[in-house]
């Protein structure tokens, strides 16, 4: 089967791989129909991860089922599938929880958890940039798709990570009827965050960025524009809610947050959100940040640390809750 294989920082090329194969029982064999390319892609295509050499990305997948293992009760050859990104067992400590992006089979790395396709630090698997996907434990991480699959298939699609993920940082956020929410990013994911505060019943919502292609789609989906290269944002913010704070904020952006000017700042957007949001207010970060980041520009970052407005989030008692994007589960790993 053809790949889009990585070859290094910001080289790939489509090669010829070896065929996906049905390993276990458990397994599905997916052709792929779409994918997309993520945010977390280019991460990993600058060579900012230790995504190695020879593997392929693609974690955002539908697909049409070609061959089932064994062992698969639910899913049918024919079905079309949209394949949340998180590859979980279904079973171990953490997917009974719920936390099924924390899932403890999938990632054979004892001090790690969670794993995906085609992805850095998480687990072995092939991503589905490629013709053929094997999918593990079938029954659990495909979800079928209804009659209008094919024909709505780039509309699904969204359901293998941005939109889950967009709404996942509302729910970090705690997002209530009649809130006024802030979200910094606009990029896909952002503006899922957007379009779910709006779902959940947000009154106002705020969204910082400066391309004005996205400002106008946040526009479009009601949302208030905020450009950071024209504004304050965090004044901006202040000033679209007489001067208390936002109830709550979302990081969509992630560890290469920067200025307009493109100068790196990892700490950026964190901090502006603890600006932003009022006292009390939490909030929820879905952005990617990583332990160690060689190619940082600054020795903080580099480790993976940011000089973080602690002080400031302690007195105004804010809430930060952080996970890696998740597709199923609802609660934040961690909370300061
Ligand atoms: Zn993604
Ligand atoms: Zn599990």
């Amino acid at each position: 089967m053809k790949a889009v294989v990585y070859e290094g920082p910001r080289q790939v090329s489509v090669k010829d791989v070896p065929d996906a194969r049905i390993e276990r029982p458990t397994d599905v064999l997916v052709r792929i129909t779409s994918t997309n390319i993520c945010g977390s892609d280019l991460h990993m295509y600058e060579g900012r991860t230790d995504f190695e050499p020879g593997r392929w990305f693609g974690h955002e997948n539908l697909g049409q089922v070609v061959e089932v293992g064994d062992g698969v009760d639910k899913v049918q050859v024919g079905d079309y599938v949209v394949l949340p990104f998180n590859i979980s067992c279904g079973h171990c400590k953490n997917c009974e929880r719920q936390l099924t992006n924390y899932c403890l089979t999938a990632q054979p790395e004892p001090k790690l958890a969670g794993a995906a396709y085609g992805f850095a630090d998480m687990g072995p698997w092939a991503g589905g940039h490629a013709e053929l996907l094997r999918v593990p434990w079938g029954d659990f991480n495909c979800l079928r798709l209804g009659e209008d699959a094919e024909e709505r298939q780039s509309d699904h699609v969204m359901l293998a990570d941005i939109f889950p993920t967009g709404y996942h940082a509302t729910e970090m956020a705690g997002v209530q009827p009649g809130d006024e929410t802030v979200i910094y990013g606009a990029g896909p994911v952002g503006l899922m965050a957007a379009l779910s505060a709006t779902l959940r019943g947000a009154s106002k919502v705020m969204i910082v960025d400066r391309h004005p292609d996205r400002l106008r789609l946040a526009e479009s989906i009601g949302a208030i524009a905020i450009d950071d290269s024209k504004v304050d944002p965090v004044q901006a913010v202040l000033e679209e809610t007489t001067g208390l704070g936002a109830d709550n904020g979302c990081e969509c952006v992630g560890y290469q947050a920067h200025e307009p000017d493109g100068q790196e700042q990892a700490n950026l957007t964190m901090n502006r959100l603890v600006g932003s949001v009022r006292f009390t207010g939490r909030i929820g970060n879905v952005g990617v940040f990583v332990p160690q980041d060689p190619g940082a520009g600054d020795e903080l970052a580099k480790q993976g640390q940011l000089a973080f407005d602690y002080g400031l989030c302690w007195f105004k008692a804010s809430t930060s809750a952080a996970a890696k994007r998740r597709s199923r589960s609802t609660t934040g790993n961690c909370a300061t």
